[in-house]
């Protein structure tokens, strides 16, 4: 007994689907994020147990599980820990034209890094070890693009 599909070419045909889709950010993030917006301050959170300092915040501390329920206010500036220098586009993913910076930016006062641009500077002059400070949109929308970029000290 024969099956039709026996005799069929299975074809395969490549797609994209576009799935738009809304999320809450949780009480944690909500709070760095409206801070960010409302007050221009980039805020962090502390295990009480562990000392470790999240930015941006964390609901539970990674190395012991507690809720780092203590807030402190960072100054805003840090170093670079590491870099990558994007050189294509694609639209869908960047919010930046090419040639541009994602680092990870170690904040004077907290434990762990935060991805962000990197701007005001030549991406070849970008280096690991590199002082910056973040700079602020003058129109906050409550989100992390609200941080521009970390630019070098001056
Ligand atoms: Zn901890």
């Amino acid at each position: 007994m024969s099956d039709w599909k026996d005799d069929v070419e299975i074809l395969v045909h490549e797609g994209k689907i576009s799935v738009p889709y809304s999320w809450t950010v949780g009480s944690t993030l909500s709070r760095f994020y409206c801070e960010l917006r409302d007050n221009g301050k980039i805020w962090a959170n502390r295990c009480p147990s562990c000392g470790t300092t999240f930015v941006p915040p964390k609901i539970k501390c990674i190395n012991c599980y507690e809720e780092p329920h203590d807030w402190v206010e960072l100054p805003g500036t840090g170093t670079v820990e590491t870099y990558t220098v994007v050189r294509y586009e694609e639209p869908s993913m960047h919010p930046r034209k090419a040639p541009f910076v994602y680092g990870v930016i170690k904040m004077d006062g907290a434990d762990t890094g935060i991805v962000h641009f990197i701007g005001d500077v030549d991406p070849e002059q970008v280096k690991v070890g590199m002082r910056v400070e973040a700079v602020l949109e003058d129109e906050r929308e409550g989100n992390i693009l609200d941080i521009r970029h970390f630019r070098p000290l001056a």
